[in-house]
This record gives structure tokens, C-alpha cells and sequence, in this order.
């Protein structure tokens, strides 16, 4: 009989991936709904073949140390962020992501923060609740045009395009400014514009960001970028919170900066800069772009199916570090 890898699972997955899971591997998980401590984590990989991992967990060169028989690192997320690829590919462990799978998903999130924030949805909703609604008034709670503004997008990868065309349909004009430049014809047929930073942040009434976090993205937008924007400006965050400096942003969004803010990610989740939680002109998601049972039953799959494959000596089919293959 073929032994089954030993696998160590950070927190429960959906039913579906978990079934999958617990029959092709002998697996050992977090039965608690909680975030794992890194020392837990290291007890668990200890004499693990695979480690399945969420965006919450940190694994670092100290984690991959303590597991010396790990053949793969298997992240539940598109974002890789949390793991310290360059260590594990010293080390030929494969990490793995879940691309695509959560890219409508994740786009409707923006775009759900995009129109809440622009019509105050959740302000109004607050008002309601709260019994200090006193009727319809023709200056009450006035919003944004949605339709036939202009829309910046930063980081046209999946998400990104992926909201390009959700745009389509509120005729909007669309911006976007990408590390890489989109061919013409694939411009063309988005409908999408390439602008400059400068010009990007200096023309959206939208602007949103879908680029990935890293060494270079780390506070993309800060003080300087929000103050090149348009008072009137909306900002949408569904990529990851250090992309954004969200002290800059409170400051932006006290002093009429910018009119105000959709976020679904922050900076040291789940903890928010103080003030952001007072603030009437900012909707704040608690990180649920890729929250729904299809996109995280699929990513669950997806996660299996990879550290599945690594395990038994095979490519992953979502490697995010080729080189260890080569
Ligand atoms: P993707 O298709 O890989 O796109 C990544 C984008 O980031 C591309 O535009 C890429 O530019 C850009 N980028 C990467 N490194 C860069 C750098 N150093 N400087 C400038 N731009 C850089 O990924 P995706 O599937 O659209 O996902 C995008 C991000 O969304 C993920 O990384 C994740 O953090 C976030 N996300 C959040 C949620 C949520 O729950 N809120 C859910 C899913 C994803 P190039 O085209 O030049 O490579």
C-alpha cells in the first residue's frame, strides 16, 4: 500500500477540500477557529510532507527550518505575501497559490465597496439603525455618480481587469497604470486606457488597487500620492493593507483629502488605525474579497490538489517558484 504524506493544515477548509484532504493524507489540523501561534505551527510541521497555509499565517526561514521532510508549502490565497518564498526556494520547497478561482469574487468586493462608498450605503444604513432617521430630504446623504466617471485601477493583473469590465457596464472611463503595459489590442478590447501614476491619481474619481504586495508596493500610496488626487476621489482596497500607509489615508479622509475610502484590507489585520473606526466617510469590509462558498470551496480544491502533487513528487499546477524545478 502507498503511504499517505503527512499533511498539516493551518485551519479547517471547507467541507469539500476537507474530505479530499483527509482521505488522500493522514492529516493533522487546527480543529480551533482561531489563528495558529508560530510555535504551534512549528509543532504541526514538524515531521509534516505538506503544509497547507492561509494568508494569516507567517512562514518564515524558522517554520521551514523546524520541518525537514516539507516538500511543499500550499498557500490558500493568490496573494504569497506570507511566505518567505526566497527561504523556501533556497530550501527546493515548492509554494504554491489558488489564481483565479477568486478573481470575480474579489471584484465584486471592490466594486460592492465602490458603490457603497459612493452612495453611502453603510452610512445610511447606520442612520436607520440607529432610530436617527427623520425622512426623506433632498440634501440628505448625497452621493457620487457612478456612472460616466472616471476609473483608475492600479495593477491591471486578473482582479484588476476583472473590474475593468465590471466598469463597462456603468460606462465608465477607465485608467489604468501597470508595472507591465497591456498590449494595444488587449487595451482595446478591455477598454481600458494606460495613463501615468501622476495622471492616474490626478483624473479618477475611483481609484483601485490590485497590485500584489511586495518589497516594491509596500506603501504604493502614501501622503504624497493622496494629496495629487481630486478632492471628490473614492478609495477602493481590496489588494492587501500595507500597500496602502492607512495613517495617510485616516489624514486624507479627515481633512477632505479625498472624499472617502471603501477598504476590505489593512495594515496589521485584524487591527485598524484608531481613527478609521470613527470615520462616517470610509466602508470597512472585514477582509471578505474572496468570501463566498463557491470561490472558497474552490481555492480549498485548488490548495489540496497542489500540495496533493507535491507530495507525491510531482509539479504543483499553482507554483509561484518555478526555480525550484529547474
Ligand atoms: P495578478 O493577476 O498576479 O496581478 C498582480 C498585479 O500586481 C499585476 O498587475 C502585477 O503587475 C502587479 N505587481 C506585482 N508585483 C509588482 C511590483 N513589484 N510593482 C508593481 N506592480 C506589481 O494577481 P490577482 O489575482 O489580480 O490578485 C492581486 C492581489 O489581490 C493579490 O496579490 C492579493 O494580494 C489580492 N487579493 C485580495 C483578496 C481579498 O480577499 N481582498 C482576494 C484575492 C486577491 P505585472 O502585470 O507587471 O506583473
Amino acid at each position: 500500500m502507498i503511504k499517505k504524506p503527512k499533511i498539516f493544515l493551518t485551519r479547517e477548509l471547507p467541507p469539500e477540500s476537507m474530505r479530499i484532504l483527509s482521505e488522500a493524507s493522514e492529516l493533522t489540523f487546527n480543529q480551533e477557529d482561531r489563528v495558529l501561534s508560530k510555535q504551534e505551527i512549528i509543532r504541526g510541521v514538524r515531521d509534516a510532507d505538506g503544509l497547507l497555509c492561509l494568508l494569516t499565517d507567517s512562514i518564515d526561514e524558522e517554520i521551514l527550518e523546524a520541518a525537514p521532510n516539507l516538500k511543499v508549502v500550499a498557500n490558500f490565497a493568490v496573494g504569497f505575501n506570507n511566505i518567505d518564498v526566497a527561504a523556501a526556494t533556497r530550501r527546493r520547497i515548492p509554494v504554491t497559490n489558488t489564481p483565479g478561482v477568486l478573481t470575480d469574487s474579489t471584484a465584486d468586493m471592490a466594486w460592492a465597496l465602490l458603490m457603497d462608498a459612493a452612495r453611502r450605503l453603510s452610512e445610511g444604513d447606520r442612520l436607520v439603525r440607529t432610530r436617527q432617521w427623520t425622512g426623506w430630504g433632498p440634501l440628505q446623504l448625497l452621493g457620487a455618480d457612478i456612472t460616466g466617471a472616471t476609473l483608475g485601477i492600479i495593477g491591471l493583473g486578473r482582479i484588476g481587469q476583472a473590474l475593468a469590465r465590471r466598469a463597462r457596464g456603468f460606462e465608465m472611463r477607465v485608467c489604468y497604470w501597470n508595472r507591465t503595459r497591456l498590449s494595444e489590442q488587449e487595451e482595446r478590447e478591455l477598454g481600458v486606457q494606460y495613463c501615468s501614476m501622476d495622471t492616474l491619481l490626478g483624473e479618477s474619481d475611483f481609484l483601485s488597487l490590485h497590485v500584489a504586495l511586495n518589497d516594491e508596493t509596500h506603501h504604493l500610496i502614501g501622503a504624497s500620492e493622496l494629496g495629487r488626487m481630486k478632492p471628490n476621489a473614492i478609495l477602493i482596497n481590496t489588494a492587501r493593507g500595507p500597500i496602502l500607509d492607512e495613517a495617510a489615508l485616516v489624514e486624507a479622509l479627515k481633512t477632505g483629502v479625498i472624499a472617502a475610502a471603501g477598504l476590505d484590507v489593512y495594515e496589521r489585520e485584524p487591527i485598524l488605525e484608531r481613527e478609521l473606526y470613527d470615520l462616517e466617510n470610509v466602508v470597512l469590509a472585514p477582509h471578505l474579497g474572496s468570501a463566498t462558498i463557491g470561490t472558497r470551496t474552490k481555492m480549498g480544491n485548488m490548495a489540496v490538489e497542489n500540495c496533493l502533487l507535491a507530495c507525491q513528487g510531482q509539479r504543483p499546477i499553482n507554483l509561484v517558484n518555478g526555480e525550484v524545478y529547474e
